[in-house]
């Protein structure tokens, strides 16, 4: 089987497939990509390849392959917290402190880490990075291999994974969506960077946007400047990783909306509405308004006097 689990990526699997065939597996590994790209695919496929008791790993078949790709392997250890943005700091050393028991049943005892490590959680992964023990395993997970401290970097075996051709893309998402139209799937391709996980998104998300999101395209479309008021104060309270994703979910609809004006297809149903109600130089100067402000929030600016701000630029 091996990892045809994985579109694309091909020297990538032929290189970790030949390594692993020749005994040589490493004690960590960084998994780097953009969202979307395959990250927590290729860990459940590295770790069922590291488990595996068949022949040409991930065999798939054997009861460790299956434990593995089912999500029940006792030796297996997922380090988060998903109320978090990163992994928290005593998170990483509770892993620290476990590594030394012994795996249950499994050859080898894995570490993942799916979330961003900060810079205290990877000082303190640090400390096991020099001496590991022999079956233990860490796989790392990021979008921004650059943020980690390079004495982190430096002894991870780094799988990065690229974008998929736009033959394979559309050949995969036609196979698990028959009834799209030919339209959107060009589109899907076009705006998904290569990545499968953002075009399966795209399409089949678009029914799941939070109701700021809804209110937010309502008033602007319709001018309604208290409307719009009322969904700014409404999140003047959001925590920054609420309201970060909320604002770059505006952007890009509000940049769908004005590919559409100059002849690209809108794809969700907001941004059709924003694009018949708005010109382009208002969507455009939405746009720029929305990314003034996710800066000022990546630069620890309140989301109260961020919400302030746009009640005044969007009107
Ligand atoms: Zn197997």
């Amino acid at each position: 089987m091996g990892f045809e689990g994985l579109l694309g990526n091909h020297r990538l699997k032929d290189n970790l497939r030949a390594s692993l065939s020749r005994g040589r597996s490493a004690h960590f590994y960084l998994i780097s990509g953009a969202e979307g790209s395959g990250k927590h695919t290729l860990a459940r496929l590295l770790s069922a390849a590291l488990m595996c008791s068949g022949a040409d790993a991930p065999c798939l078949r054997c009861e460790a392959c299956r434990k593995v790709m089912n999500n029940v392997h006792p030796d297996i250890i997922t380090v988060a917290d998903p109320e978090k943005k990163r992994v928290p700091v005593d998170l990483v050393r509770q892993a620290r402190a476990d590594i030394y028991t012994k795996p249950n049943e499994g050859k080898k005892k894995i570490y993942l880490f799916p979330q961003e490590l900060g810079l205290e959680g990877q000082n303190a992964l640090l400390k096991i990075l020099e001496e590991p023990p022999q079956y233990g395993v860490f796989l790392l997970l990021t979008d921004n291999p650059e943020r980690l401290l390079p004495t982190v970097r430096s002894r991870c075996v780094e799988l990065a994974l690229r974008p998929l051709e736009n033959s394979l893309l559309r050949q995969e998402l036609r196979r698990q969506f028959p009834d799209i139209e030919e339209e959107t799937l060009t589109a899907v391709c076009q705006r998904s960077g290569g990545y499968l996980g953002q075009a399966i998104a795209a399409v089949s998300g678009a029914s799941e946007i939070p109701q700021q999101t809804v209110d937010f395209v309502n008033a602007f479309a319709a001018r309604d400047v208290l409307a719009l008021v009322s969904v700014l104060v409404g999140m003047e309270k959001s925590k920054r990783d609420v309201l970060l994703p909320l604002l770059e979910q505006w952007v890009s609809i509000l940049e769908e909306a004005l590919a559409s004006r100059s002849g690209g297809t809108a794809l969700s149903p907001s941004a059709q509405k924003l694009s018949t109600a708005r010109s382009s130089a208002d969507l455009l100067s939405a746009i720029r308004e929305i990314q003034k402000c996710i800066q000022y929030a990546q630069g620890n600016v309140s989301p109260a006097a961020i919400c302030g701000y746009l009640q005044w630029a969007l009107r």
